[in-house]
């Protein structure tokens, strides 16, 4: 059993492995950046270390300090929660060097899934479906022209590492390929570090839907249902959902079963989901697989009243998984909406500042994920994320009437929030009636400069 866990991560992912760790009898060690001292999870921690300046290189991506501050306050694991340095594979390695536990699966897993392109190849070795699209990384212009013809347009260029929905390049015809490709491949070096490229078919209004696995060291592997992540700004996610109003229980079983077959396939460890894209058609195939705890694992706890991040815990002692696939059940429907400090009304700018007024919705079947407080300061130098409302009924007419009076109840200011414009999603008639795909805010908001 751990006896304390060091947090590499801060916001609202931290708050919530430090209450999971809590709830175990785990001590923890928050970690946080100067100037970020009076941020929540650096308040409900038990013990505190600060890891360098305001900086995120030299903060919470500073892999040296943060491994120093593991030892120096023994904490024999690591969660790296989501974003920062959960899906890097050296931080992975230099952990188990340090006689470390890393919450997550071995650095060799997140090498090969963190390589878009040789995901796409793991898949097919495992017969999983993917997008028509280039084999592994696309070694110049004129090879990805080559490629080009053999999918035909339009295509969408991708970053070998990308995340985030960054880095990627929609191309219609020939003539705009160069260009693209010149450009994605900078912003990908620029974000990522690397300007590999691989090159899928560009498929048109498909739905997103993922699946979460749950794998322990000991073979063993069940999913936990599916999340529908089709409403999207950018390629980012805005809202997810549990289940999903389009599978059948065929294709739900289908889809499962390919994500189980994956996992296994390449022994995958921990938390882990695996995205895919469907067609109208019901066709799907795999676009990637992220190996770490989501921003939206919440519905999931919610349909399948299992905690995640505590299953992740004990599956990172080498616990067996006290589940088979029979034992997941989906009980009722659940919702969450991302809660952003951003303008809508100015392209989405970020708006930090005070929270003066702060007033989360509570009731039943009502949960919030969030590290603000009355009083806090949303800093500019992080992620706008701020809040997630989540929201259980036992029909998705149900989630969706308690998601529109949680969103009208919440009250944020005077920083502004995203709040109205969920509002406006939850209460449009084709997200109501479920017939949505990832061009559904592109095309319902096209004024807000999308
Ligand atoms: P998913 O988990 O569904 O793949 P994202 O790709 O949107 O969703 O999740 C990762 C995102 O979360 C990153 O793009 C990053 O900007 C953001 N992020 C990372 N760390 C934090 C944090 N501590 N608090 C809020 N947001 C964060
Ligand atoms: P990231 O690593 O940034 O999360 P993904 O490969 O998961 O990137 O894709 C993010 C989103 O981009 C998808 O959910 C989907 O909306 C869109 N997308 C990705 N690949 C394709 C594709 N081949 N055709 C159409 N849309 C795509
Ligand atoms: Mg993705």
């Amino acid at each position: 059993m751990f006896k304390k866990i060091l947090i590499a991560n801060r916001g609202e992912i931290a708050v919530r492995i430090i209450r999971a760790c809590n709830e175990m009898n785990i001590l923890t060690v928050a970690i946080y950046a100067q100037g970020d001292e009076s941020s929540l999870h650096v308040q409900l921690a038990d013990e505190i270390i600060c890891v360098g300046p305001r900086d995120v290189q030299q903060s919470y991506l500073n892999k040296t300090a943060i491994l120093s501050a593991a030892i120096a306050t023994g904490a024999e694991a690591i969660h790296p929660g989501f974003g920062f340095l959960s899906e890097n594979a050296e931080f992975a390695a230099r952990c188990v060097e340090c006689g470390i536990n890393f919450i997550g699966p071995k650095a060799e897993m997140i090498t090969q899934m963190g390589d878009k392109a040789m995901a796409r190849q793991l898949a097919i070795k495992a017969k999983v479906p993917v997008i028509f699209g280039s084999l592994g990384m696309l070694k110049s212009v004129e090879d990805a022209k080559r490629t080009a013809k053999k999918i035909k347009y339009p295509i969408l260029i991708k970053a070998v590492s990308g995340g985030g929905g960054k880095g990627m390049r929609v191309v219609e015809r020939e003539e705009e390929l160069e260009m693209a490709y010149k450009t994605a491949q900078f912003e990908a070096q620029t974000s990522f570090g690397d300007a590999s490229l691989y090159m899928e078919k560009y498929i048109l209004r498909p739905k997103h839907i993922e699946f979460q696995i749950l794998a322990d060291k000991h073979g063993n592997v069940v999913h936990l249902g599916e999340r529908d992540c089709s409403i999207q700004r950018r390629n980012q996610k805005v809202v997810e959902e549990s289940p999903s109003v389009f599978l059948s229980e065929k294709l739900r079983q289908q889809m499962g079963d390919a994500a189980i077959r994956l996992a296994k396939n390449v022994e995958y460890e921990g938390v882990g989901t695996i995205e895919y894209l469907v067609e109208e058609s019901g066709l799907f195939y795999f676009i990637e697989m992220n190996t770490r705890i989501q921003v939206e694992h919440p519905v999931t706890e919610m349909v399948t009243g299992i905690d995640l991040v505590k299953e992740q815990i004990k599956v990172a002692m080498g616990q067996k998984l006290t589940y088979r696939q029979k034992d997941i059940q989906l009980t009722g429907h659940a919702i969450e909406c991302r809660i952003n400090a951003e303008d809508p009304f100015n392209n989405f700018r970020p708006s930090p500042g005070p929270v003066e007024v702060l007033f989360f919705p509570g009731g039943h079947g009502v949960r919030i994920d969030s590290a603000l407080y009355q009083g806090c300061s949303v800093s500019p130098t992080y992620d706008s994320m701020v809040a997630k409302i989540i929201v259980h009924g036992k029909t998705r007419e149900e989630a969706i009437s308690k998601m529109r009076r949680c969103l009208e109840e919440c009250i944020i200011t005077p920083i502004k929030t995203n709040i109205d414009f969920q509002y406006e999603i939850i209460n449009n008639e084709d997200y109501i009636s479920g017939t949505f795909d990832t061009s559904f805010i592109p095309t319902h908001f096209k004024k807000l400069n999308n």
